[in-house]
């Protein structure tokens, strides 16, 4: 008989050890986007993949909570860098709905897949700051899924802005240096036309 206990899901340990080492303001936009780069190279350094991300408060630059790819040593396909920067901003401020604390920014080093994207809608996060696009993701192997065309405009309806293309190529650069495993790479196959 199967027995399922609460949903537990592993963060790096030494994300809280990085964080308590750097500035906890970010008031610049590129200064913000220089971060979660960083992220995304210490997640490859330290075993995780590529991606890194943060939200910050959007009026101070406050951070949040940060998060990084950590799919393959955390043993969940849930645990990519946007979802567990917006599950430690809604621990961290213990709320669902982070939009009824105030104006939150998501900025990530790569372009939200379909999963992230899905869990930012929902999060209420005021706007999205991107570095490099899905299609360098796609690039080095990584499949975004089956988003719309139309993911920009979908979220400035709901009242998210959109911000791409930041630090594109330092972005791209960290994609571009990772030898790790990439995951779901198989399932971009299945879905091409025939
Ligand atoms: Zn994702």
């Amino acid at each position: 008989m199967k027995h399922w206990s609460n949903i537990t899901l592993p963060i790096p340990k030494w994300l809280n050890t990085w964080s308590a080492g750097i500035p906890q303001t970010f008031p610049e936009m590129n200064q913000r986007m220089f971060l979660v780069i960083d992220l995304a190279r210490l997640s490859i350094k330290n075993g995780g993949g590529p991606f890194g991300a943060a939200v910050f408060n959007q009026c101070t630059g406050e951070l949040i909570a940060p998060g990084v790819n950590w799919v393959v040593p955390g043993k969940s396909s849930l645990l990519h860098a946007e979802v567990m920067a917006l599950a430690l901003a809604e621990q961290t401020l213990g709320s669902f709905e982070l939009a009824s604390h105030g104006l939150f920014e998501l900025v990530t080093s790569v372009e939200p897949c379909c999963q992230c994207l899905g869990v930012l809608m929902w999060v209420g996060v005021a706007s999205v700051v991107c570095g490099a696009c899905s299609e360098d993701a796609q690039a080095i192997g990584f499949n975004e899924g089956p988003r719309s065309l139309y993911w920009e405009q979908e979220l400035r309806q709901r009242g998210i802005s959109v911000t791409r293309k930041v630090m594109r190529l330092q972005a791209v650069e960290v994609l571009q240096s990772y030898t790790g495993e990439i995951y779901n790479s198989q399932l971009q196959a299945s879905i091409q036309p025939r």
